[in-house]
């Protein structure tokens, strides 16, 4: 008899969503973290991240409070207050999680595991000093970020090291890569004060988002202060007296700090696991192939979250590696395994955010991806300069578009560049979850006065 019917190795979201489903469902489940309970959503992602983003957005309130008849001093800020406060915040989550486990009964052990090989029909499993055997295994172990091989980039840190420590503040930052993860931070930075470069190698940050969304984003970004040098690559980082240079292909830029944020990978995490000498197939990106019901190819080891292909849905270029997403996963697994109730997560209209200032968001096909996917299309487009700005004389516009599959009527992607977009979208992701059609948004009556009422009174289609 195992020791555990099911033993996660992984304490993030994914692998704490799994663990506690099951157990609620009667399973004796374990979980290994080698880190903090929480994994990287908690600890050193979107949580602190999302603080961040709230404190950054203060420089403009504070510009903006003049217009609207407030009268302030000068605003300062104490940056290491923010993280402290910040970093209590985590601490706090970090605990609650942990109780969590402890409410549903998983047994918790905070430690690095690995596989040892099998032990009859389950596996045996290293954690810390300890050997365990389970029935099931899942691999749970997230990604961490990636570095390239450039001469100097021991003096680069993370998105791991801004969000999870207590630093001084920059005076001038360069951030490589405009990912999702690296506009926010430049964004953030810049609001905070730091005098903040993001160097990109495409022309457009975002890559595989909606085309007029990274558009508009990247202008908007730029009217808020970040300098974008794109098309730009980074051949060598140096410290000198003044604080580092980073030698580029578009000449070089004095920076007091340099964050890399050009992706994120699984190989670190799953590649000391065991896996390879079961037999499980990994892909060269280091993540875990899995089917529909996240079952790798060895009978008995799954995989959810970062560290998996999401069912195949990773190979097609768009990344899922979202919190909701890796939870959704555990859940569905859970469901799957320990209630006769197989589940598998719906990949077409996850919902996500680019927390940058300003905001963007979407959910469902881009105008290319929807083209691409053989749908004749039909667009509807808005740029609106937002009421707010209307006192403050802010120049920045709100832009906002539908994707509509001209055949059936459905809206088949809703995208929006602006303030508070990724509370909007959430919204308009159950309407595209539940198919609605252009006429059903056009039926829906709008609430005003908002920004998002834009998205239902789109009446003429923009000419293609
Ligand atoms: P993780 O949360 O990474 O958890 C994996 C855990 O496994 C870690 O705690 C790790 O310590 C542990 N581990 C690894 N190896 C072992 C081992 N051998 N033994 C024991 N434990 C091990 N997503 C969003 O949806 N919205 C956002 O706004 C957002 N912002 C982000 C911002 C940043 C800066 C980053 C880095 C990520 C962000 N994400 C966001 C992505 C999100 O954090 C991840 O998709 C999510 O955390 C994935 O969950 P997971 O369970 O797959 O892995």
């Amino acid at each position: 008899m195992p020791d555990f019917d099911l033993f996660v190795i992984g304490g993030g979201s994914g692998g704490v969503a799994c663990a506690r489903r099951a157990a609620t469902h009667g399973a004796k489940v374990g979980i290994a973290e080698a880190s903090r309970v929480g994994g990287t959503c908690v600890i050193r992602g979107c949580v602190p991240k999302k603080l961040m983003h709230y404190g950054a957005h203060f420089s403009e309130w504070f510009k903006a409070a003049r217009s609207y008849g407030w009268d302030l001093s000068e605003p300062r800020l104490a940056f290491e207050r923010l993280c402290e406060g910040r970093n209590k915040e985590i601490a706090r989550l970090n605990d609650i999680y942990i109780q969590m486990l402890a409410r549903a009964g998983v047994e918790l052990f905070p430690a690095r595991a690995h596989l040892l090989g099998r032990a009859g029909e389950g596996f045996r499993i290293a954690v810390g000093e300890q050997e365990v055997t389970a029935a099931r295994v899942l691999i749970a172990v997230g990604a961490r970020p990636s570095l390239p091989d450039v001469p100097g980039i021991e003096h680069a840190i993370t998105s791991d090291q801004v969000l999870e420590d207590v630093y001084a503040l920059p005076e001038r930052l360069a951030v490589i890569g405009a990912g999702y993860i690296g506009l926010e931070l430049a964004s953030i930075f810049n609001a905070l004060g730091a005098k903040t470069t993001l160097i990109l190698r495409a022309e457009l940050p975002l890559r595989g988002f909606e085309h007029d969304l990274r558009q508009h984003l990247a202008t908007e970004v730029a009217a808020h202060g970040v300098t974008l040098w794109n098309e730009t690559v980074v051949e060598r980082i140096e410290r000198g007296p003044g604080g580092l240079r980073v030698h580029t292909s578009r000449g070089p830029l004095e920076a007091d700090a340099v964050l890399y944020a050009t992706g994120r990978s699984p190989v670190a995490q799953t590649g000391g696991l065991g896996l390879e000498a079961l037999g499980v197939t990994l892909h060269r990106s280091g993540t875990v192939a899995v089917d529909t019901a996240y079952r790798s190819n060895v009978d008995g080891i799954f995989a959810v979250g970062d560290c998996s292909d999401h069912a195949g849905t990773a190979l097609d270029g768009v990344a899922f590696d979202l919190t909701p997403v890796a939870i959704a996963e555990g859940r569905a697994l859970a469901e799957t395994l320990f209630n006769a109730n197989p589940q598998t997560v719906n990949y077409a209209t996850i919902p996500t955010a680019i927390f940058a200032l300003p905001q963007a968001a979407s959910v469902g096909l881009s105008e290319a991806r929807a083209r691409g996917a053989g749908h004749d299309v039909e667009i509807y487009r808005a740029t609106f300069r937002p009421m707010f700005n209307t006192l403050t004389g802010s120049t920045g516009r709100t832009m906002m578009k539908l994707v509509v599959d001209r055949a059936t009527d459905r809206v088949l992607g809703c995208h929006m560049v602006g303030e508070d977009s990724a509370e909007i979208i959430q919204g308009f992701a159950v309407a595209l979850t539940a198919g609605a059609t252009k006429r059903v948004f056009d039926a829906t009556v709008a609430l005003h006065p908002t920004a998002a009422e834009e998205f239902v009174t789109m009446y003429q289609p923009a000419p293609t």
